[in-house]
């Protein structure tokens, strides 16, 4: 299975979406998670990318676009995919369907705007993994530091209230328009982030069709 989880900035689908591949045993593929490791080694992406992340913009479609090119063509991808946080454009869904990807589902997590600010402030990401806590909703065993390795629980930098509130707009600008594109041909889903976690998977499972 080819999925999509889409949804606002802080709203859960890297969580979600975590659990799901777990399940499946088919990767994760996140797009925030791989350019912050290429912003991270310096790579030629990483510097291009830099500039407009902090900023809270999204990072131009042709490098985002090749980098799940070159992604989803390896090994592990070959029996299905979680894309996380792509597409995020209606190009870029263009260009996943040029790639010749056929998508099955789109999950939409949807968490009304009010409360994403919350949330977010209370989100941590590990700066080695890439896993993803929040100190109230998945608060990690030990202390700040992360349960499946042995990096560090930090807050990102683009997590900044200010940030925010930028990456919002730019989720309703460019974003919010794929939810139409997926409704139109009959392959979106939308999900009601809970106010646990374990509900909002038992929900994401269900609309994936899984026990
Ligand atoms: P995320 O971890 O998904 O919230 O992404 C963090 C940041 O990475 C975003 O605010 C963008 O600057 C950039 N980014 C991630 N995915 C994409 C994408 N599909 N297109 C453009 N920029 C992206």
């Amino acid at each position: 299975m080819n999925l999509i989880f889409l949804g606002a900035p802080g709203a859960g689908k890297g969580t979600q979406a975590e659990y799901v591949c777990e399940r499946m045993s088919i990767p994760a593929i996140s797009t925030g998670n791989m350019l912050r490791e290429a912003v991270k080694n310096g790579t030629p992406d990483g510097v291009k990318a830099k500039d407009f992340m902090d900023r809270g913009d999204l990072v131009p479609d042709e490098v985002v676009i090749g980098i799940i090119k070159d992604r989803i063509a390896q090994d592990d991808a070959q029996n299905g995919f979680i894309l996380d946080g792509f597409p995020r454009t209606v190009e870029q869904a263009d260009a996943l369907e040029k790639m010749g990807v056929k998508i099955d589902l789109v999950v939409e997590i949807y968490v009304p705007e009010e409360r994403i600010c919350a949330r977010m402030s209370g989100r941590r990401v590990c700066d080695s993994c890439g896993a993803s806590y929040h100190i109230d909703y998945k608060p990690t065993k030990v202390d700040g530091k992360c349960d499946s390795c042995d990096g560090n629980a930090v807050q990102r930098a683009d997590d900044d209230p200010s940030t925010v509130l930028s990456r919002l707009n730019t989720y309703h600008e460019k974003t919010a328009p794929l939810r139409d594109f997926y409704a139109r041909i009959g392959k979106l889903k939308t999900v009601e982030g809970q106010e646990e976690i374990d509900d909002t998977r038992r929900l994401t499972f269900e609309a994936i069709g899984l026990k």
